[in-house]
């Protein structure tokens, strides 16, 4: 089967060029100028842009927690973000206390297969680090898992003889690993304080993990991972403070560190936490929600190639799950969805408002993430032998944002009511058109990734 794309823009990491592409069954099979071939297929998508299809590294489907399940598995999360226009996402195995790493990874085989709508591969979060787990790391990356997650706080968190060891063991191995740095032990006096003192409300969410813990934990992650001479991906990071420290480890020491931020941290600032009633638990998220300053920074960031990525921390939440925490704001089940609306997000408020240009865009989407988790040149880029994943996006159209329009199972939506200047018109899913204007057309065709080592990223 065949299908020719005429007359499009191409987007990749270096530029566009309008081109036509033709796409061979799974795989693109040609990209050129007024490509002559009788596919079966035409299609016209004049005045287009065509990225690589967007990748989400870091999605939480089928997750238990604070006593409740994510309101999206790896069936609706993955229509979700198919619809959305993206065509691989990586999310979070988790090995749990007393498990085996290879344990960790089947019970998230469980529960994706055979219900994803696009492509996926997984991560794996180490809580419990001993002999057995190190010996057991290279054939985890056999089995195509090459990057690891560490939390520094919650119950899943390793302490910093983990977390050394850890680092030197994927150095060893070739893998690399994400961490979400927040400083634990403040966070729990800070939390202990507010209870004392009878506050309950989600406006004490923010002000128990303040700016300046993730800083902290951000800079001891890489003293650490200085030692151990490791590189390192800080994942969802939110404050300028923490950039800091990134940029200065950077310059001084040279050091190969990775970052993540999420559409989140760029386009809401900490005064949703004061909204009436109840209605800020939507966007009770680790870290919080910052501050305007830390916005600007992180897209000065993102414009100066010193953010690589732009994934979303998709952890949804019904309002009526979120009311766990109705009288308690530590009970409020953390996460925000996201999986379906970054790519537009980004368009609009980056690239249509001069922030970044369409190569960062479809680098920080798909390119890097392609590279730093090991699916280049399979993902992240159209060229010839390259999976046939192309997200067709008409800017001269527009979607509103709305709960009731969204394919991902909540029941509201972050930027409700916001106008993107785009529509995700296309997608294509390895040389299938699995989604189209917004809705799932083709579901179920998702297959696992096995991936390989990261390459070294630009920003
Ligand atoms: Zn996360």
């Amino acid at each position: 089967m065949q299908i020719l794309l005429k007359g499009g823009t191409v987007v990749s990491g270096d530029g566009c060029r309008e081109t036509d592409i033709l796409i061979q069954d799974e795989k693109i099979q040609a990209i050129g100028q007024d490509l002559a071939v009788d596919a079966d297929e035409i299609i016209d998508v004049t005045g287009r842009f065509l990225f690589p299809g967007f990748i989400d590294a870091h999605t939480h489907f089928d997750l238990h927690v604070a006593g409740t399940v994510t309101a999206d598995d790896f069936a609706s999360g993955t229509q979700a973000a198919l619809a959305g226009g993206t065509t691989a996402i990586v999310d979070f195995a988790t090995q749990y206390q007393g498990e085996t790493l290879e344990e960790g990874i089947a019970n998230w085989h469980k529960k994706a297969d055979g219900k994803a709508s696009c492509d996926y591969g997984f991560h794996l979060a180490i809580t419990d680090w001993n002999s057995q787990a190190s010996a057991d790391v290279p054939k985890i990356m056999e089995d195509g898992v090459t990057s690891f997650k560490l939390y520094l706080t919650y119950d899943t968190m390793v302490n910093d003889e983990e977390l050394y060891e850890i680092l030197v063991r994927l150095r060893e191995t070739g893998g690399i690993v994400g961490v979400h740095c927040e400083n634990d032990g403040v966070i729990k006096a800070l939390v202990k304080a507010e209870k004392a003192a009878g506050h309950n409300a989600v406006s004490c969410h923010p002000k128990t993990r303040p700016a300046a813990m993730e800083a902290e934990a951000v800079a001891r992650l890489l003293k650490i991972a200085r030692v151990a001479e490791a590189p390192v991906i800080v994942v969802h990071l939110s404050t300028k403070e923490g950039l800091t420290e990134i940029l200065r480890a950077r310059k001084d020491w040279n050091q190969e560190v990775y970052v993540e931020t999420c559409p989140q941290y760029l386009l809401m600032d900490d005064s949703r936490y004061q909204l009436p009633g109840f209605e800020g638990a939507r966007y009770v998220i680790a870290p919080p929600l910052r501050k305007p300053a830390d916005q600007e920074a992180l897209w000065k960031a993102l414009s100066d190639g010193e953010i690589q990525t732009v994934s979303t921390d998709h952890c949804s939440f019904t309002l009526k799950q979120k009311e766990l925490g109705l009288s308690d704001f530590t009970k409020i089940p953390g996460g925000m969805p996201g999986v379906e609306t970054r790519p537009l997000l980004m368009y609009t408020y980056g690239v249509c408002e001069g922030r970044i240009t369409l190569p960062q865009m479809c680098r920080q989407l798909a390119e890097n993430p392609a590279k730093l988790y090991g699916m280049f040149p399979q993902k992240g880029v159209l060229a010839p032998g390259s999976d046939a994943d192309i997200t067709v996006l008409n800017p001269n159209a527009e979607t509103v944002l709305t709960a009731a329009g969204q394919v991902q199972h909540v029941d509201y939506a972050p930027f409700e009511g916001r106008k993107m200047k785009a529509k995700v018109e296309k997608v294509f899913l390895r040389g299938t058109l699995a989604a189209e204007n917004g809705k799932v057309t083709r579901e179920g065709l998702g297959r696992y990734i096995k991936r390989g080592r990261y390459q070294k990223t630009e920003g």
